[in-house]
């Protein structure tokens, strides 16, 4: 369903051919509700994103369609993964790029997460 502004699920999706092994990427963690990876192009020292298993283009899709149990699954999936590359002490950031004005690439839900040096400005000033 498109919710979101975007359109339906793609299967072909990038992020969809990680999920399926089509496509390599630099694993962190998986379980049943997520799997993460290293970002491509890293902006960060460490900059993982964080998928939900399901078939959600963005986050607006997953907040209306993803049980209770899948969301939960999902979150605790991204602290997890936030702990366990050691990143609690120092602290990070989480981004979640949502349809148009947000430049989304991507139409599969993912969280950023970003760490290993200040991080400066919430935002950038763009254009
Ligand atoms: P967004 O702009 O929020 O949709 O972010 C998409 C992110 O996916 C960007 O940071 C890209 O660098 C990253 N990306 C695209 N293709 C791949 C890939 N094959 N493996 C890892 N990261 C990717």
């Amino acid at each position: 369903m498109a919710v979101s502004g975007l359109p339906p699920y793609d299967d072909a999706n990038i992020f969809a051919r990680i999920l399926q092994g089509e496509i390599p990427a630099k694993k962190v963690y998986e379980d049943a509700w997520a799997f993460a990876f290293h970002d491509i192009n890293p902006q960060a020292p460490v900059h993982v994103l964080v998928i939900p298993k399901g078939k959600y283009v963005s986050f607006a899709d997953f907040t209306a369609s993803a049980s209770a149990e899948e969301i939960a699954g999902f979150m605790r999936a991204v602290g997890k993964v936030a702990k366990d590359l050691g990143l609690e002490a120092s602290g990070y950031r989480l981004l979640l790029n949502m349809g148009e004005h947000s430049g989304q690439e991507v139409p599969h839900l993912h969280v950023h997460l970003f760490g290993g040096r200040p991080l400066g400005r919430m935002l950038s000033s763009g254009s």
